[in-house]
């Protein structure tokens, strides 16, 4: 099957000089970073050859890329690295951190000259690349033979370390999966390609690695557990059973060592306090799309088993048992124009997001987003039609100002804010801070 990205879609170096220039409150670096993660970047085989000794792409959740594995001809998938730090070059730079997105047709591409990496668009050079060191950890095999980096991958250039600990979700097995993820679709692939990948990782085992990693690493500060969501019950368990079993064993064996974060459903008051007792200091009820609507629409399960009013009440109910500030709920920026049912303008889709973002921010809870990535392995990236590039500056805009209104604190768990110094890679809302 040919991939093709459509002609709408891509953009020129004119019209981001352009779209810079007229928003020119939003740092070009941001600019650039939303565009590259809307459509994914591609690698020549002579960078991939210099990415390989470098830390590679773990596929630590969803697969993140703009192509299935079966389109990768020259083997990315297990060359390509995790992120690129993007610095200097003609427009100098300061440093940002770009979640490496697959996708062999995508204007921004990766070339090499002996061991020096710079980005390209469309033959134009934009910035130079910079890889992170393979972490020592990466290369050890813990005692049931895995490797370290399969049971517990880093992202954040090392600062959060991402267990998901349940590689499916129970909704797309029932035909109720949310219509942007391809997480059961990712993890098929990935098996099918090879790849070691455990469907349910054990305790034991991410204690193990864990051991290895608070012996040896400096960078980690902060952990994600996470996983599909669990409609009924997994090994006999509830979602709030099966998951808390992680920052119990992390926290009893390492209190406080890291920040501890949890990216779980939308859960009912006293499941959330037993999170808290457990040593859970960030709560992640991911909400996705604020509108009503689209929301029914592009999330059946979560709609069906929780429903949007009960997860709004759930986020205000976590809001009391953590702190507004320590609850965190996530919106997959973008994906509100999603065709078909996606708004058709963004003038439209901001004022809804804004209308989200002012709800949660006016009672002094932060939402953060993840730039969509149209995976074709989903349901709504078979097209692979992202939002437009101005949306993302919009959202840049309107996502700052909203804090500024309420004097919000940056988030917890990000690393610092700024240009120059954040680490989030899957969308540019710590590096405007
Ligand atoms: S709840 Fe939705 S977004 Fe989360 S893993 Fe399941 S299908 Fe994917």
């Amino acid at each position: 099957m040919i991939y093709k990205i459509s002609d709408d879609m891509s953009t020129t170096l004119s019209e981001i000089e352009t779209l810079a220039e007229h928003n020119s409150d939003i740092p070009f670096e941001a600019i650039v970073k939303e565009d590259i993660l809307r459509q994914g970047m591609s690698w020549s085989p002579e960078a991939l050859a210099v990415a390989k000794e470098y830390k590679r792409k773990a596929y630590f959740i969803f697969s993140f890329d703009m192509v299935p594995i079966s389109g990768m001809e020259h083997k990315e998938n297990i060359k390509a690295p995790e992120e690129v730090r993007l610095a200097g070059g003609p427009y100098d730079f300061r440093p940002v951190v770009v979640s490496v997105r697959l996708n062999p047709d995508s204007p921004y591409r990766v070339e090499a000259e002996k061991d020096s990496l710079t980005l390209k668009l469309s033959g134009n050079a934009i910035a130079g690349v910079q890889l992170q060191k393979t972490p020592e950890y990466y290369l050890k095999t813990l005692s049931s033979g895995r490797m370290i980096p399969e049971i517990v991958p880093s992202i954040e250039w090392g600062y959060l370390l991402y267990l998901t600990v349940f590689r499916r979700c129970q909704y797309p097995s029932a035909g109720e999966g949310c219509l942007y993820c391809d997480i059961n679709e990712n993890y098929r692939q990935q098996k099918n390609s090879g790849r070691p990948y455990t469907p349910v990782k054990s305790v034991e085992e991410v204690i193990d690695a864990l051991e290895i990693i608070a012996a040896s690493d400096v960078d980690s500060k902060a952990y994600t557990v996470t996983g599909g969501s669990i409609a009924s019950t997994l090994e006999g368990k509830s979602e709030i059973d099966f998951y808390i079993r992680y920052p119990e064993a992390i926290e009893r064996r390492w209190p406080g060592r890291w920040i501890s974060k949890a990216a779980l459903q939308a859960l009912p008051k006293d499941d959330v306090k037993r999170l808290r007792d457990a040593g859970v200091q960030i709560y992640h009820p991911n909400f996705e799309i604020w509108d009503a609507r689209l929301f029914e629409t592009y999330c059946p399960g979560k709609s069906r088993h929780v429903g949007r009013d009960e997860w709004i009440r759930r986020i205000l109910a976590a809001a009391e048992v953590f702190g507004p500030e320590n609850v965190i709920p996530n919106f997959v920026a973008g994906v509100e124009m999603a065709p078909p049912a996606g708004f058709a303008s963004v003038d439209a889709a901001i004022s809804s997001t804004a209308e989200g973002l002012e709800f949660f921010m006016s009672r002094g809870i932060s939402p953060r987003f993840t730039t969509w990535c149209p995976e074709p392995l989903s349901a709504l990236g078979k097209e692979r039609r992202g939002a437009p590039l101005e949306y993302y500056i919009r959202l840049l805009r309107v996502y700052r100002d909203t804090r500024e209104k309420y004097k919000l604190p940056a988030p917890r768990g990000y690393g610092k804010p700024g240009l120059g110094r954040a680490v989030f890679s899957v969308s540019s809302f710590m590096d405007i801070l």
